[in-house]
Formats: C-alpha cells, structure tokens, sequence
C-alpha cells in the first residue's frame, strides 16, 4: 500500500511533478530549459513577494541553503546573532562555527518563542552583523513573528536578516521586501510539495552587498558571486551544470501554487492546521505550541497518558500513514504532522480516520468518530 507521508517533508508529490521530472534530460543552454528556468526565478520571487530580489536555485537542499546564507554574509570573526526555536534554528549555530564565526544565540524553551522585545534588546547591546532566524522550527511547529522582528531590524540596517523559510516559504505569508528580510530561502520538499534535491534562495540588493564587502570567502560552489552570472543571464553562462530535471519539478511545483493563488494556499493549510487540531484535541492530544505561535504547515502533537510513541506511529504506518517523531528533548512525547505541499481535504480526512482506526488497534479509550467530526466541522461548516 503506498503510504500517506504526513510528515513536515518530504511531502506527498503531485503526478504532473513527477512527470515533470521524467522529460527529456537536454542541455543546461537548451533555448528550452533556459526559458524553464528563467520563469522559474521569476516565479520564486513571485512567492517570496520581492521585485528586486535576486534568486539563486543551487543543487543542494534546506541544510546547504542555510550554509550558503551564512558564507556569503560573514566572515571568521564576524557576529552572528541566532534566534533559535529549536532544532533547525540550532543549526545555523553548528555551521558558523564550522566557519569561526563568532556566534550568540538567544534561544527559547522548545515550543515557546524568543519575545520580540529580547532580540531588540540583544540588538542594542552590542552589534551584530547577521541575524538568522527559522520562520517556522520543524522541530517544534513554532512560527515566528517575522513580520514584527523585521520592524526592529529596521533600526539596525547594519545587520543582514536571514529568515529560513524551508518549512514556511509558500505555505505561510512571507514578505521578503515589506519584511525587510535580506535572504530568504526555501525548501523545496516541503510547502513546496517537489521532491528534494534543490536549494531555492533570494537575495536581496543589501545582501549582494554585503558578499562583495567581504571579498574572497571561504568557498567556491557556495559563492552566489559565482553563480550570479549564471541567474541574471541562464542563456550565456556556466558555472556549473544544472539540476536539469529538477528544475522542470520546480517550475512545475511553482505552476500550481501560482495557479492555486498564494493568498488561498496560505489560507487553506490555516483551515487544515485547525481542522488537525481540533480533531486531534477531540481525541485527547494535546498541542506543544500556543496558538498564537502555532504553525500552519507542521503541528506538534503531544501524547495523551497511555499512548507509547513508538509503538502509536508503528501501528499508524502499519495502516497507512507516516508520520514523524519528536526530536531532541520533545522524543517520545509527540508526534510531528505535516499539512503542507500539494495535499487537499482528501489527506486531512484520511490521516484522521486512519488516526482514530490505530487509537482503537491499540485500545485508547475514546469515542469513534469523535475526532473526525470535530475536524469536519472545521474543514465543511458553511
Ligand atoms: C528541513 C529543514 C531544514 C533542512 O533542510 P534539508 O532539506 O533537510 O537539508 C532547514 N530548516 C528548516 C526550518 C527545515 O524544516
């Protein structure tokens, strides 16, 4: 049987992508290609809500995204300021270090958020010259105010601002120029709904500045420098091959959403996230975040008393659904459950029922049903 993956990525992937990426392999200076992926840049933007913005599409993934980030804005001993709400947001720290970065995080307990007013207050302390922050933490579905910690970072227009949007770009509003973010990048697996195997980013004009600022760097695939030829003018330059067929899956995962109308995909994963919700706290599940801060693509769900991890997502694959484990300190104590990329009612509808089928395999008290109407009420109330 093949399995639902409600897992925060890789999501499930719609036939006409993989179709996509079963066309001809032709060359990356095919008049054909270059038109391909000329739109592509052009819709990435388009999604991110940026004019100027300068995007790059790197063979790589979220993780190689986040290091390009990080080498093309600082150098061994520049300040770096990570606000991290869990396990991605602690990554940036791992990889500056990699680079001699001098790095100070300001971290939140897992499933809370740093308060805007503490990264301000971080932010006149002393200077830092990037800030990288995760819009929504996979670890902990956690979603941060990005719209209001770009208000402040406009008091300090030293500091380049990250945002990581690998489980957030397409799936959640994000206004890279309103915003003030510098770069942002996405992943492509995940709200994106196309198989893994590409690093989407846009850089903005103060970003591409701040790479020349810095000179030679530490890195030669990773500097945007290099490819920059290549994604202002795809007809006339090499650098290095493109990831040819992944970028037909791109474009193509890019052509829904686009067709769909952003405003309506971030409204739908909103209704979907709720629908979960609700119908999961029908059935005893409680949720790690508040709703304030709560995700719209990825939801945090704690275990009731009685439920064993292991052997609750076992039983759920075992009939049909996959969904991910907690990770760090959260192992054991919940189950992660994506609800972005290409998924429709249908999915919402299946994993709870197949939920509650696998509460009563395992014999937790509850009633039938109880969770899916709840959902239902949600997803179907006119
Ligand atoms: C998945 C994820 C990453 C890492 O992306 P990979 O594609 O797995 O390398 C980075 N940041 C966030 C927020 C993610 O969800």
């Amino acid at each position: 049987m093949k399995k639902l993956m409600m897992i925060p990525g890789p999501t499930p992937v719609h036939q006409s992508i993989l179709n996509a990426l079963s066309k001809d392999t032709v060359s990356h200076l095919d008049p054909e290609f270059v038109k391909i992926l000329k739109e592509t840049l052009e819709d990435l933007k388009t999604v991110v809500m940026t004019e100027k913005g300068q995007p790059f599409i790197i063979p790589g993934t979220g993780t190689l995204a986040m290091e390009v980030a990080i080498v093309n804005s600082l150098k061994k001993g520049d300040r770096l300021l990570v606000v991290s709400h869990g396990f991605f947001g602690d990554r940036f720290v791992e990889i500056a270090k990699c680079y001699d970065i001098e790095v100070e995080v300001l971290a939140s307990e897992w499933g809370k958020i740093v308060e805007v007013e503490e990264i301000a207050r971080k932010l006149k302390e002393k200077k830092f010259d990037t800030i990288t922050i995760s819009h929504v933490d996979t670890s902990t579905g956690v979603c941060a105010p990005l719209e209001e910690i770009g208000e402040i970072l406009k008091q300090f227009p030293e500091t380049v601002f990250i945002v990581d949007g690998v489980c957030a770009t397409g799936g959640i509003e994000e206004r890279m120029e309103d915003w003030g973010i510098d770069i942002l990048f996405a992943g492509n697996q995940k709200a994106f709904g196309v198989p893994p195997g590409l690093s989407n980013l846009v850089f903005n004009e103060k970003a591409l500045e701040r790479r020349n600022s810095l000179g030679k760097i530490t890195a030669f695939y990773m500097d945007v420098n290099r490819w920059l030829p290549v994604m202002r003018n795809p007809a006339g330059a090499y650098f290095s091959t493109h990831a040819i067929n992944m970028v037909y899956a791109l474009h193509q995962g890019l052509k829904i959403m686009l067709a769909e109308g952003l405003e309506e995909r971030f409204k739908k994963y909103k209704r979907f996230a709720s629908a979960f919700q609700s119908g999961l706290k029908e059935l005893g599940f409680d949720l790690l975040a508040v709703e304030e801060i709560r995700a719209n693509t990825v939801s945090t769900i704690l275990y009731p008393a009685g439920i064993e991890d292991l052997s609750f997502r076992e039983k759920l694959y075992e009939n049909g659904v996959l969904v991910s484990a907690g990770k760090g300190v959260l192992a054991g104590k919940l189950f992660r459950l994506g609800h972005m990329g290409n998924i429709s009612e249908n999915e919402v509808v299946a994993t709870l029922s197949i939920i509650e089928k696998t509460l009563s395999d395992i014999n937790y008290d509850f009633r039938l049903g109880a969770g899916i109407g709840a959902a239902e009420k949600v997803l179907f109330a006119k």
